[in-house]
């Protein structure tokens, strides 16, 4: 193969594809040769947010990393100039053979983000990579590409959410990192927005909630400053979605927490401001890059033949969570309205459109709130989470209604949000367990949020005899590890006993495993 001529053709293309442009300043002759000069700007070491990698595909994966030598300041403690970057992909760790290289260019206006999508990379294959900027040599990362359709017998993947920082110690991703995985999924509370806890178990720089651009990129610095986090990003590629604290706890459209504290304009604006850190901070495609407030999150990812990914926004469409309120309650009839939407129309239709064509084995609908009913009622009284999709029964309606017609390839649901883990089915009739079951569904824990933890959440006996199509709890911090194949998917439930001092040991608490085709998992 002539690489070096794949290699030229690359670089330019790759060029073109990543800054979408050149700026004034800076010309398509010039740039290399200042990148390969080591920039014109004196910085400081720049990698201190580590290095990224996500959204996999069969031919491309996105690299990621921010130059910021201080990242708590505005700014980054970058010049206000945009920096020339080099970056190399290699077939091996010591980058003997460099797979392809090129120059990008990292904007003051995306907080010094790089977003290189790398193209015309092998199929199911490890991949280094590295970063150049003046002078300074990034961390070397490690990622994977997805497998070409009809190739695929196996895949491994994690999936976490909620991992407030001060309330806990990262243990999970430690050990998350000796894991085999090809993927990490992660689905939402990336960060928490509030005020930081003074009294948490480790220290915050931020003060307070943050509003503008520079507050929430603060505030991610906070977060991803953690050195297992770094090292979880730097070893596999990830996919990734938000829920509400990486905004606004329990935003939802155009609507704030506090809608008589904050406008309309007040609450867009800021929003503008969360997605636009979101994006700078996440290993995102161009295509999610945020326009003012708006951010394209939704997005499909396949995996061979194996696995479709859904990657749903629960967030930024749904209509008002608030006519019964936010916490658990009796089903309250406003519910009920036929217009009411979790996905928003465009969406609705996407993922329904998705999974009439998908071929894949398993659909997994990676996404943030409980998707299947659970009467947490702890009297005879049915009760309901009030801001899941038990809040949207006819927006769910319509995925089950469609899922039992289609059949689509065995859908499986992987959830966030709830602090602790749980196992259960959806059924064509929410809320008839003997109606025919249609999707499996998977809630994990947290990271850390919710703190040390105990066996069981206080009110899972209530939950779990009131509900035959609820299979398991814990209330223990972890991930979701899979192991799946295409007659069997296996749900490794990891836990650790506490996160409020570091060094947890690990261990698996439970496995649920699903033959291909049977929605209700059984206890391995
Ligand atoms: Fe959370
Ligand atoms: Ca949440």
């Amino acid at each position: 193969m002539h690489r070096k001529e794949t290699h030229r053709r690359f670089d330019r293309r790759s060029f073109l594809a990543t800054t979408g442009g050149i700026a004034a300043g800076a010309t398509l002759s010039t740039l290399p040769r200042l990148a390969r000069a080591g920039g014109s700007a004196k910085f400081a070491w720049p990698y201190t947010l580590g290095v990224a990698s996500g959204d996999p595909l069969s031919d491309a994966v996105v690299i990621w990393t921010r130059l910021a030598p201080a990242p708590q300041d505005p700014g980054g403690g970058m010049p206000s100039e945009p920096q020339p970057v080099c970056w190399e992909v290699a077939r091996d760790e010591h980058f003997h053979r460099i797979e392809c290289s090129g120059e990008t260019l990292a904007w003051p206006e995306q907080g010094h983000s790089v977003h290189v999508d790398v193209r015309g990379l092998d199929a199911a294959r490890t991949y280094w990579y590295r970063f150049t900027a003046g002078g300074h040599q990034s961390p070397i990362g490690r990622t994977r590409t997805a497998p070409r359709a009809h190739h695929a017998d196996r895949l491994r993947f994690a999936f976490a959410s909620c991992q407030h920082f001060e309330t806990g110690y990262y243990t999970a991703y430690q050990h998350m990192a000796e894991e085999d995985l090809d993927l990490v999924v992660f689905l939402g509370d990336y960060m928490y927005e509030g005020v930081p806890n003074p009294n948490g178990v480790r220290s915050h720089t931020g003060l307070a909630e943050p509003l503008s651009v520079d507050d929430y990129r603060a505030r991610y610095a906070n977060y991803r400053s953690d050195q297992h986090l770094q090292r979880a990003h730097a070893l596999f590629p990830w996919i990734v979605t938000f829920d509400d604290h990486e905004v606004d706890n329990n935003w939802s459209a155009d609507i704030p927490q506090d809608p008589d504290l904050q406008s309309t304009e007040a609450f867009l604006a800021r929003r503008a401001a969360a997605f636009q850190a979101y994006y700078e901070h996440m290993p995102l495609r161009r295509f999610s890059r945020a326009q003012g407030s708006s951010i394209q999150l939704y997005r499909r990812l396949g995996y061979g033949g194996l696995a479709k990914f859904h990657v749903l926004d629960t967030r930024q469409f749904r209509s008002v969570t608030t006519p019964c309120g936010y916490g658990n309650g009796p089903d309250c009839p406003a519910q009920l309205d036929p217009t009411r939407t979790m996905l928003g129309d465009e969406q609705d239709a996407w993922l329904l459109d998705g999974l009439h064509r998908s071929r894949a084995r398993w659909n997994i609908l990676a996404q943030q709130v409980p998707f299947g009913f659970v009467d947490v009622g702890q009297g005879e009284q049915v009760e309901t989470r009030h801001d899941k999709w038990d809040a949207y029964p006819t927006a769910r309606q319509r995925v089950l209604d469609f899922m039992l017609e289609q059949r689509p390839g065995h859908p499986v649901v992987i959830t966030g949000d709830l602090h602790n883990a749980w196992v259960q089915v959806a059924h064509a009739d929410p809320r008839d367990p003997e109606s025919t079951p249609l999707a499996s569904e998977f809630v994990g824990t947290s990271i850390t949020s919710g703190g040390d933890g105990t066996d069981q959440t206080a009110t899972a006996p209530v939950v779990l005899a009131k509900n035959p199509q609820v299979l398991f709890n814990s209330n223990r911090r972890g991930y979701v590890s899979c192991l799946v194949t295409p007659e069997l998917w296996r749900s490794d439930f990891r836990a650790v006993p506490y996160v409020s001092t570091e060094g947890a040991p690990v261990s698996t608490i439970a496995s649920y495993v699903l033959e291909n085709g049977n929605p209700v998992p059984y206890l391995d």
